[in-house]
């Protein structure tokens, strides 16, 4: 038997068909075009689904059920989509509207849970017991895997990693507090870290950070200070200790409280790889409680990339 796992964002839906060895077996995709009526979404879902299958020679018989990622909070009990910022949507019955159309049981749960599944199952956290996955994006996604399973605390909205406040009254968050983990760590925080660096030197184009993005400071991305700190250049160091120390604060944090066998980073800034893993053990060998326990965390990157939220979606029960 197989499973689809579909991943709504709010750019493409991607749906993936899983073999049981939860590696992906073929992929389809499409626009998502938001906003757009809730049915005709569930119309280009289930076309994608059934593209998928198409390319596999799979028939639709053979696919045991559909899971769904979501940006948002969902309900997976009710399969119910409560609310999405970026989908535009308010109790969306998707899971109902999807059995509609596809005769099958439809699954959903919060894109970053399912990602971290997506890990725990088939990539950087395969074999453990306990995990964190977050992605480093235009916000901190998180997402917790305690024996197995996904916690989301009991109204499933928990898991919100990214919301936790790491400098009291600090930069302002999207979500009305100041001093979130995001505010700091996410791509976003470190574009904004590298552009502070760039006006502070007053745009002199000798400044090898201002160099790198051609002189347009709307160029700089999340790859600008780690690209001129490989030249040597020293703000760009500085830039990158100061991110560094943002963002291993958060991760010390999560080791305090779960102490998972595995603690994966994902999205842009993980494909840094060691340059970035490097400085954090470091610090969260220096900070972190448990300093003389044999076990402790394995920090990695992810290593599935999208596919972690398709195979995680695929493979909810
Ligand atoms: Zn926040």
């Amino acid at each position: 038997m197989y499973r689809l796992g579909i991943d709504l964002g709010g750019t493409n839906i991607v749906a993936g068909l899983c073999d049981e060895n939860y590696k992906i077996v073929a992929k389809a995709s499409c626009k998502t075009n938001v906003p757009r009526p809730e049915s005709d979404i569930c119309d280009s879902m289930a076309e994608v689904a059934k593209k998928a299958c198409e390319k596999a020679g799979v028939s639709m018989d053979e696919v045991e059920s559909i899971g769904i990622g979501v940006p948002g909070a969902v309900n997976p009990k009710t399969g119910v989509i409560e609310y999405s910022a970026n989908l535009h949507f308010h109790n969306w019955e998707v899971s109902k509207m999807m059995n509609e159309r596809l005769g099958k049981k439809v699954l959903i749960e919060n894109d970053a849970n399912a990602a971290a599944l997506g890990e725990y199952l088939a990539g950087s956290a395969k074999g453990a017991k306990n995990a964190v996955a977050i992605t480093l994006g235009t916000g901190v996604g998180g997402g917790i895997i305690i024996n197995g399973k996904i916690y989301s605390g009991s109204n499933f909205a928990g898991a919100e990693l990214g919301h936790m406040v790491i400098v009291k009254d600090g930069k302002e968050c999207g979500c009305g507090r100041k001093g979130c983990w995001e505010a700091y760590s996410s791509a976003t925080g470190l574009i904004n870290l590298t552009k502070e660096k760039i006006l502070s030197e007053k745009l002199d184009y000798s400044f090898m950070l201002n160099k790198i993005c051609g002189g347009d400071i709307n160029k700089v991305n999340g790859k600008t200070a780690f690209d001129a700190a490989e030249q040597g250049d020293p703000d760009a160091k500085e830039v990158l200790d100061t991110y560094f120390g943002y963002l291993a604060t958060g991760l010390v944090n999560i080791i305090n409280i779960f102490q998972p066998d595995v603690l994966c980073i994902g999205g842009g800034i993980s494909n840094q790889g060691e340059n970035l893993l490097r400085p954090l053990r470091k610090i969260i060998e220096e900070e972190r409680y448990t300093k003389h326990n044999d076990k402790q965390t394995q920090l990695c990157t992810c290593t599935l990339g999208n596919d972690a939220g398709i195979i995680g979606a695929a493979f909810l029960d």
